[in-house]
């Protein structure tokens, strides 16, 4: 588990213009933090900075007090869930979920042990030697998350894990997603562009427009009290 801290994070790539603007963020932790806004705000560029997959152009990126900036990816314990497309077609739902571990050298045993425990927590159980193509798209999603909850990471990043989904599914797997972070009590940030996924989820929600912050606070409080016309505008108006 972790804590995670953006202190006035900015990026800015070489050939453009400020892409994320002074951000000042603390996930807490085990919370649930959902980044929303529309298209081109910034919000992956913030994922991918936390993740290690973008450099940080200025400001400080500290996880349980340590800052960061200069660590490789793989040694910030963090783990990304990917759309589930990102699956290997070749491989079975156990392959799939053992990938990660196989990499980092673990042993068979401890391979296996793994995946059974993430298989029982995302009811997938039943479905381990199948293949991706033979799955619902709900049941590859589970097998993605699965890939990153085998390695027991201090903290989740999901840039649109459900974008790719039927809006049925879509409503279907926002339950699963909350239920499975509740559970682990793993510190999470989760990008979406879309306003009802980041209110039903987010224990809190940051709002972002042109790589500024707008308000951060939880889903009742930015329905209540938005702190500018956009906010108010991106999330719906209280009534
Ligand atoms: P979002 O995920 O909210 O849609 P992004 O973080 O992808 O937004 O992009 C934020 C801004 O940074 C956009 O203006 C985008 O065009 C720009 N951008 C993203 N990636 C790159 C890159 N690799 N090089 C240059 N500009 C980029
Ligand atoms: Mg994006």
């Amino acid at each position: 588990m972790a804590e995670i801290v953006l202190d006035k994070v900015s990026k800015k790539y070489p050939d453009g213009a400020l892409a994320v603007s002074e951000v000042d963020i603390t996930i807490a932790d085990g919370e649930f933090l959902v980044l929303v806004g529309p298209s081109g705000c910034g919000k992956s560029t913030m994922l991918n900075m936390v993740a290690g997959l973008e450099d940080i152009s200025s400001g400080e990126l500290r996880i349980d007090g340590k800052r960061v900036n200069e660590k490789a990816p793989k040694d910030r314990d963090i783990a990304m869930v990917f759309q589930s497309y990102a699956l290997y077609p070749h491989m079975s739902v156990r392959e799939n979920m053992a990938f990660p571990l196989r990499l980092a050298k673990v042993d068979d045993q401890t391979v296996r042990a793994k995946v059974e425990e993430a298989a029982t927590i995302l009811d997938l159980t039943a479905h381990l030697d199948r293949k991706p193509a033979n799955l619902s798209g709900g049941q590859r999603q589970r097998v993605a998350m699965g890939r990153a909850i085998v390695r027991n990471p201090k903290a989740f990043l999901m840039d649109e894990p459900l974008s790719n989904l039927d809006a049925k599914l879509r409503g279907q797997m926002r339950t699963s997603v909350s239920k499975i972070q509740k559970q682990l009590g793993t510190t999470t940030l989760y990008v979406t562009h879309d306003q009802t996924e980041a209110m039903t989820l987010g224990d809190r929600v940051v709002v972002l427009r042109g790589g500024f912050v707008q308000q951060i606070g939880a889903p009742q409080f930015l329905y209540e009290n938005p702190a500018n016309l956009f906010v108010a505008g991106f999330i719906g108006s209280p009534s």
